[in-house]
């Protein structure tokens, strides 16, 4: 059974890609310093609490535990604030990655999938986004995960460390059997803020309805987390039978509006959202669809649980179970 290191597995995207690798019948070990994600994500035997700059730390987790590849999410990734505090995610995520890579050339490991993002696109001259359109970020997370990729070119060629750089665009939905869903502090995703606005009765803002899209709100490829967390494992499985490195986008190909995600909201939920238009929201592109031929045709991915109203069933669900437990 191969034993795999999941950086930020007590994360949301972690925690759910953590789950499905042991379901897939790998064995994981998690590294978190538990500065945004939760213990309550990860099994106490499974957990260690180590920070992504202890290079000698987690190249003793790598050697003594015997771990054949890594999956790296460990970062901050909240936009807005990246902005506000550049240092902290260049400081976090490119920092934390580089001692992360040292430790695995230094443990002799040499597979890695990496948690990357749309936001290294920016805004897209043209969308459906395909993997070879340039980067270009606009904020210091985008940037931070730019950066990472291209050291993990070079390290692919001088190092012979093999990478698949997924790159993903709306990460939502949950997993309310596991016990995980998305609980970031603070929560500034569209799907918990909608399911939110119903139960506190407090409205929710729109960032703005007079974008160039059919119902003047932004047009987002909302995916769910678990069919995520499966192409984490196809990746995976590829880097372990001697795939080369790769990157590719992780979305579904479809686009859904603001407005049409509030409105599915209120149909499964049966209430209706509160809700007002403000301004738009600073570096919020009109569209941002994915083009995900290159990851179903290489690594025979298809989403399986990502329609809107999948997602936001598992969602409630999970928000209704998170408010139960306070
Ligand atoms: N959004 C919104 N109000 C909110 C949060 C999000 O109108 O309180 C919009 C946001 O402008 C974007 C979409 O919902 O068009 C998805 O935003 P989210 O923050 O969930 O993900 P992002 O697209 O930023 O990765």
């Amino acid at each position: 059974m191969s034993r795999i290191l999941v950086t930020g597995g007590a994360g949301y995207i972690g925690s759910h890609t953590a789950h499905v690798l042991m379901e897939h019948g790998f064995d994981v070990v998690v590294a978190d310093d538990l500065s945004r994600g939760h213990r309550h994500n990860v099994a106490p035997e499974r957990l260690h609490v180590v920070s992504m700059q202890d290079t000698a730390a987690l190249t003793e987790l790598m050697t003594t535990g015997r771990v054949e590849a890594v999956i790296h999410f460990a970062a901050y990734i909240a936009v807005g604030e990246s902005t506000r505090e550049p240092e902290l995610y260049f400081n976090n995520n490119l920092s934390g990655s580089l001692s992360l890579l040292t430790a695995m050339q230094r443990a002799g490991v040499k597979r890695l999938v990496f948690s990357s993002t749309a936001a290294v696109y920016g805004n897209p001259m043209s969308v459906p986004i395909s993997e070879d359109a340039p980067f270009a970020p606009v904020s210091p997370y985008g940037e931070s995960k730019v950066m990472v990729e291209k050291v993990l070119r070079w390290l692919s060629d001088l190092r012979g460390l093999k990478s698949v750089c997924l790159r993903y665009f709306n990460a939502c939905g949950a997993d309310p059997a596991a016990g995980l869903g998305e609980e970031h502090d603070p929560e500034t995703h569209l799907i918990p803020l909608l399911l939110r606005a119903i139960r506190a009765g407090t409205p929710i803002t729109i960032f703005g309805d007079d974008y160039d899209t059919p119902d003047g709100t932004c047009i987002r490829d909302y995916i769910h987390v678990r069919d995520l967390a499966e192409a984490h494992v196809l990746a995976l499985e590829s880097l372990l039978s001697g795939g080369e490195s790769d990157v590719f986008n992780v979305g579904t190909g479809s686009g859904y509006s603001v407005m049409e995600v509030l409105r599915t909201v209120e149909k499964i939920v049966g209430k209706r959202v509160p809700y007002t238009v403000g301004a738009r929201r600073e570096g919020d592109p009109p569209v941002l669809v994915a083009n995900p031929d290159r990851l179903q045709r290489s690594l025979g991915w298809s989403p399986r649980s990502s329609s809107l109203e999948t997602i936001v069933r598992s969602a409630w669900e999970f928000e209704q179970k998170r408010a139960a437990a306070g």
